[in-house]
């Protein structure tokens, strides 16, 4: 055959392709918005391949380049907008010969593939071929030596888009907290009419070899029993949940159950377990008016939660980076989260894992399919049955090890910190310690049973009440009463404020010796402020109360198209929320008390808007965001902001100002604050738990008796609050209430990198 005679025009500037391929998930768009933004920046061409692998084989009209303008407004859109596909023709090695012909002819050399195991599997096996492939062709003539000459390596980058969170080696998929969220508001809703009835519900979510969904569901909804692919129930499970039922009902007086199934559930012959024969047993045996819900594709659909966008942006800035920094010898990386840190893994370590767990599943190996799973994954799952089955005598420690743990909230409320109450007296019961309950200034302190408790699993606020109110107020007062309660530890849960009630108890230690017992503390707050984490409950929360307000914000002007709304978040002085929300709704600025706002950056910012406006010509348009933070300035004000960019503006655009106030603070907890919460809080009890029969003066001299949990990099840790190397001392702002040194500052730049801010600048 005669080689084509199409003409190949040298690349100027890198080409790269992104695609989205396997089942759709959201976030996807928030990755592609990222990678075609970021290749820009990165002085590089953008090209969509449309329908995932069909694109690359069908070429032509389906292979396209992007611009900046053409991804404006993707984060908050659902699916994918390039499309997706399982295709056939792409598992063939003929497939692939015309995917990497299409590929030479539109000039792409690189590729980020944001899918599931199975495109990522493809992905790597189309790199694994590309030398031959090029060969081949050349061989059959189509293409000529000349043609291949500049294209004989093929940089590849996995971005893991999936619902299931089913890849091993991450900790999070793109999509999987989105689709979390839709299961847990479904669930939420179920809940009230089944206490109205006292019924029953089966609920069954996806996840077919993977029981992600359905564990953090579970966890996110208090469910009474749950079925997962990895650890199907032993013989018997029929009785045993029954009994376990019957006891949640009858015993304790719950009057709803909630059954949550994955729809890969089996037993360990492998046979099915489905929603409806879990239904019929509670039917027969029980007697329970009980429903099933099949939830279907609505768990696809929708917008990206705030993680996801978070995540997806994040890891599509990060896939750019590495097709750049690629070497023809680097095994093809996948782009992966451990707890709060984006790191790249080999792909096929990671696909091979994911694969190795199924297989343990088919051949009956359970307990070797748990163990190869992540560890957070387990850690969760032990969590679930440590609080799901509370009160049991068989799981309590012998009486000398039992405790007193005091439980407070302090501070402002934020979501999770009732799940995290929840999830903290659960296992006290589990493990037979007393949880006691009380608010500053000491007034009652109460034991609270497990009922009672159970029902904070999805509450916003803070039940059991909390204020600002310091044990300095009353030192002695505070002693007498920890004597006169017995308390053995305090799980302090709040975000500035409890930080800085357990730093006055642990220094008033020399005098008091009521103090010299464990005090933990488990950061919740929406400011995210708190020394010792990078994550603290209520903020996600936050987050997701926060790009809601602002999608619809920006919708509104989508008639006008010429509006600029500054928003004001809150969060103190730390302006985390701003940021991360920035980022989350593709703000064209932040403003945050680190740097403060003047006049310069507001001009700056007004000639940005202008240049901004007279490009807006796509069918994307709709308000712009700028989010300014409570406390960036006391001079420039939200409204003046607001003014100012009008009065500048000179009617070519308006601005409006927003302060959606308390309203951030969130109702129901996020899924993400819910499960924390519970893992968090699990781990402070076991911290705890650890101190359980030493001397007092032994605990006090240990650092890590008074700590704070968090999440630093890719590990949780506790941070000891006192000593020379204590979070007192070494990480504390204490007259902004914030970390000295904070982890998010870097993301600025990729709000600004992202939103065309920075270029703006550097072209003055
Ligand atoms: P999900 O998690 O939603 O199932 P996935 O990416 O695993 O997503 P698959 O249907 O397994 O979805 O794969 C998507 C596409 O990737 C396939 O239709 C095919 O085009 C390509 N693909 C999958 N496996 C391979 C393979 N071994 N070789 C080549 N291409 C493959």
């Amino acid at each position: 055959m005669e080689p084509v005679n199409i003409p190949v025009e040298p690349a100027k500037k890198r080409r790269i392709g992104v695609l989205t391929s396997g089942g759709d998930a959201p976030g996807m768009n928030g990755a592609v918005r990222a990678v075609v933004r970021m290749a820009i920046h990165s002085d590089c061409e953008a090209y969509a391949v449309y329908e995932g692998y069909e694109g690359l084989v069908n070429g032509g009209n389906m292979i396209r380049q992007l611009h900046w303008e053409d991804v404006r407004g993707w984060l908050s859109r659902g699916g994918t907008l390039i499309g997706s596909a399982r295709c056939m023709t792409f598992r063939e090695r003929a497939g692939r010969m015309k995917a990497a012909k299409n590929m030479i002819l539109r000039g792409i050399d690189a590729l980020v593939v944001c899918g599931g195991d199975g495109s990522l599997t493809g992905a790597d096996v189309f790199r694994a071929e590309w030398p031959s492939l090029l060969s081949d062709l050349v061989a059959a003539g189509e293409l000529t030596k000349e043609q291949v000459e500049p294209y004989t390596v093929l940089n590849i980058v996995g971005l893991v888009g999936s619902i299931d969170n089913d890849l091993s080696g991450t900790d999070a998929t793109i999509g999987c907290y989105s689709s979390l969220t839709r299961i847990c508001d479904a669930v939420d809703d179920v809940f009230d009419t089944a206490f109205s009835h006292q019924r029953g519900f089966v609920i069954e979510v996806m996840g077919r070899h993977c029981g992600w969904l359905a564990l953090m569901s579970a966890i996110s909804t208090g469910a009474d029993w749950l079925f997962i692919p990895e650890m199907p129930p032993k013989e018997g499970w029929e009785d045993e949940m029954c009994a376990m039922i019957t006891k949640n009902r009858k015993d304790r007086g719950k009057r709803r159950t909630i059954v949550i199934v994955a729809e890969g559930a089996q037993d360990r012959q492998l046979n099915k377990i489905s929603s409806s024969k879990i239904k019929d047993i509670l039917t027969d045996r029980l007697g329970l008016d009980t429903r099933t819900t099949v939830l279907g594709h609505t768990q696809r659909g929708g917008a990206a939660c705030a993680y996801d966008r978070w995540l997806s942006t994040l890891q599509g800035v990060e896939a750019v980076k590495a097709v750049l920094e690629q070497t023809p010898q680097s095994p093809v990386p996948v782009i992966t989260i451990r707890e709060n840190k984006i790191l790249r893994t080999p792909l096929m370590e990671a696909v091979k894992l994911t694969k190795d767990v199924t297989e343990k599943i088919q051949s009956k190996q359970f307990d070797a399919a748990m163990d190869m799973r992540d560890a957070e994954f387990k850690e969760y799952y032990d969590a679930y049955l440590n609080t799901a089955t509370p009160d049991h005598p068989r799981l309590h420690l012998p009486e000398g090890k039992r405790m007193r743990i005091a439980i407070i909230h302090v501070g402002a409320p934020a979501g999770g910190m009732n799940p995290a109450t929840r999830a903290a007296v659960a296992y006290c019961l589990t493990r037979g310690h007393t949880p006691l309950l009380f608010t500053m200034p000491i007034s009652s302190v109460r034991e609270v049973q497990w009922l009672e408790s159970d029902s904070w699993v999805n509450e916003g606020g803070s039940d059991i009440g909390t204020n600002r109110s310091l044990p300095a107020e009353d030192m002695d007062g505070v002693a007498k009463c920890f004597d006169l309660y017995k308390f053995d530890a305090l799980f302090v849960v709040g975000g500035f404020e409890a930080f800085t009630a357990v730093s006055q108890l642990r220094q008033a230690r020399e005098k008091y010796n009521a103090f010299k017992i464990p005090l933990v503390v488990l950061p919740a707050t929406i400011s995210n402020n708190v020394p010792g984490t990078e994550y603290s409950l209520g903020s996600d929360t936050c987050l997701n109360t926060l790009i809601d307000f602002c999608d619809a914000i920006r919708q509104s002007a989508s008639s006008s198209r010429r509006r600029v709304f500054v928003i004001e978040t809150q969060g103190g002085k730390s302006g985390y929320i701003a940021t991360t929300a920035g980022l989350a709704v593709g703000a064209v600025a932040v403003y945050i008390p680190e740097e403060g706002i003047n006049i310069k950056m507001l001009s700056r910012d007004i000639d940005f808007l202008r240049d901004n406006f007279i490009r807006d010509k796509g069918a994307n348009r709709a308000g712009k965001i700028i989010l300014r933070n409570e406390c960036a300035s006391s001079t420039y004000t939200t409204q003046f902001v607001a003014d100012m960019i009008k009065e500048e503006a000179n009617g070519r655009f308006e601005s409006r100002s927003a302060v959606p106030g308390h309203f951030q603070q969130g109702g129901k907890p996020s899924p993400m604050d819910r499960v924390r919460a519970l893992r968090m809080a699990i781990k402070c009890m076991r911290h705890i738990e650890s101190y359980a029969g030493q001397s007092r003066d032994a605990i006090a001299n240990d650092p890590l008796s008074s700590a704070v949990i968090g999440v630093k990099g890719s590990q949780v840790l506790f941070s000891p609050m006192g000593g020379e190397t204590g979070l007192e001392e070494t990480e504390t702002d204490w007259k902004r209430r914030r970390p000295k040194s904070e982890f998010w500052l870097e993301l600025q730049d990729v709000v600004n990198t992202l939103s065309g801010r920075s270029a703006s600048r550097t072209q003055e």
